[in-house]
């Protein structure tokens, strides 16, 4: 593996990080290489690539570290949190390139640093699909088995690596750890360094959080457009770049509901797919709090941070309209909210499948499910009074029974499944070749919770 290493997070002050190797695996095996991203990085692999991602070898340049962060977890502060699975080893081009399940760091806690291959083909797919659907995202570059088996609450699974790169890997999380500890000299070194990296070297943290409140209003009204529920926005699991990161029990919906729940610890539904414009504003508050010791005049601070996270909730109702718009083929002009919410309304009684209904939208929406109902005729009528440019929606999502298919199959050692969804979620906006991948599930397929599994 060649690559031209930075490593600007390791010349940070010293409580924003611990220096670790990733932990070597037993037969390190090639599942899959995403060799347009590696050009774009200008990284170039070899016949031992997989030796490189499992870890077995560092690349040259690198210098690996594990992150400090905390986090709130459904809401409950937990102090110290950290990668606990994972090494950062460096950057290049700009881009952080992170190794997972790369084996137990000073913060793995009780957890054996390892993920099975379940989640990491998951992430691997999910993720490089929001990237061509056009939504930010961290990206996988290679995941590899270990040789290693792992204990999961399954039985013994097969391990398995992840190389995720990312334009950095800060979280809210990690404003909170320093914030928390009072350690103003590592929390301004902190805020130097994403502002430099993320938003235009700016030093002024009420610019940073107006920036981050409005990317992740427009983050998740996207997510919101494909039917996807992220599954555990805990604070952690925030980037403040506002890309979609740690994709765990996450999910594209099939018949929709405005408050669909996945995750099998999502207990409470705080995670709903319907609350997560406001559990993004709620984390948006963390972060604002979290920077609260970087200002002098705390009083005045606190009401100028209160409106600008209150601000989400204007940010997201245009973001979302200008995205269900588009969807349906709308102006982007308030007057077309009704119209959207008439529709999801008429989608939530019939529960027509999400990703279906929109695909087949522009082609003939009288054979929809939707249409069956009989509130359609009259919307479908102020639907064509007001209707503007096409209707712009993907054909191929990374559903849940596909990805669910594709991990069957690579247990069992059959790459098959996932290569061609990977494939056909390259081009997500056209009818895949194989037509199967447009299907909703069939009963049996269905996959109605989601784990962490981690
Ligand atoms: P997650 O739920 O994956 O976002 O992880 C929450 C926290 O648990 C992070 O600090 C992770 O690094 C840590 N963690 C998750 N899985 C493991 C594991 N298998 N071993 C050690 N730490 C883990
Ligand atoms: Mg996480």
């Amino acid at each position: 593996m060649k690559a031209t290493f930075h490593n600007s997070y390791a010349t940070l002050p010293a409580p924003l990080f611990v220096r670790q190797n990733p932990v070597a695996v037993t037969a390190p095996k090639a599942l899959a290489l995403n060799t347009a991203l590696a050009d774009e990085l200008g990284i170039t692999f070899g016949d031992d690539w997989a030796d490189f991602i499992a870890g077995n070898k560092v690349p040259h340049g690198a210098d690996p570290i594990t992150q400090a962060y905390s986090g709130h977890q459904f809401g409950h502060w937990n102090p110290q949190l950290g990668d606990g699975r994972a090494v950062l080893l460096g950057e290049v081009s700009g881009m952080d390139i992170q190794l997972k399940g790369s084996g137990r760091t000073p913060w793995s806690r009780g957890g054996d640093g390892r993920a099975w291959i379940g989640p990491v083909l998951r992430e691997f797919v999910i993720s490089e699909a929001m990237h061509a659907l056009g939504v930010p995202t961290t990206r996988a570059l290679a995941m590899v088995e270990t040789g290693d088996q792992i204990l999961r609450e399954d039985g013994l699974l097969p391990g398995a690596v992840l190389a995720r790169v990312a334009p950095s890997h800060i979280r809210v999380g990690t404003f909170q750890y320093f914030s928390a500890r009072e350690d103003l000299a590592s929390l301004t070194a902190l805020f130097d360094h994403t502002a430099d990296r993320h938003f235009d070297g700016t030093r002024e943290p009420n610019v940073v959080l107006a920036e981050a409140v409005e990317r992740q209003a427009k983050l998740v009204a996207q997510w919101m457009g494909l039917g996807f529920i992220h599954g555990v926005m805990n604070t952690d699991n925030s980037h403040v770049g506002g890309i979609t990161i740690d994709y765990g029990p996450c999910a594209f919906m099939d018949a929709f509901d405005p408050m669909r729940v996945f995750s099998s610890i999502d207990h409470t539904g705080r995670y709903a797919f319907g609350n997560q414009p406001k559990m993004a504003a709620w984390n948006m508050a963390q972060l604002a709090t979290a920077l609260l010791p970087l200002m002098d005049d705390r009083e005045a601070a606190i009401k100028d941070f209160t409106a600008i996270v209150h601000g989400f909730s204007a940010h997201f109702t245009a973001a979302y309209r200008s995205v269900y718009a588009a969807k349906l083929g709308l102006p982007d002009t308030p007057e077309s909210d009704a119209i959207i919410q008439d529709f999801m309304d008429i989608m939530a009684m019939t529960g027509a499948d999400f990703t279906q209904t929109f695909a087949g939208f522009a082609d003939n929406p009288e054979t929809l499910a939707v249409a069956q109902h009989p509130e359609f005729d009259g919307w479908f009528a102020r639907w064509r009074d007001h209707a503007g440019p096409a209707p712009k929606n993907p054909q191929v999502i990374p559903r849940n029974h596909f990805v669910q298919g594709a991990i069957d199959a690579a247990v069992t050692g059959d790459l098959g499944p996932f290569r061609a969804l990977w494939s056909a979620c390259k081009t997500p906006f056209q009818a895949p070749q194989d037509a199967a991948l447009i299907q909703p599930p069939v009963p049996e397929q269905i996959v109605s919770r989601t784990f962490c599994g981690t």
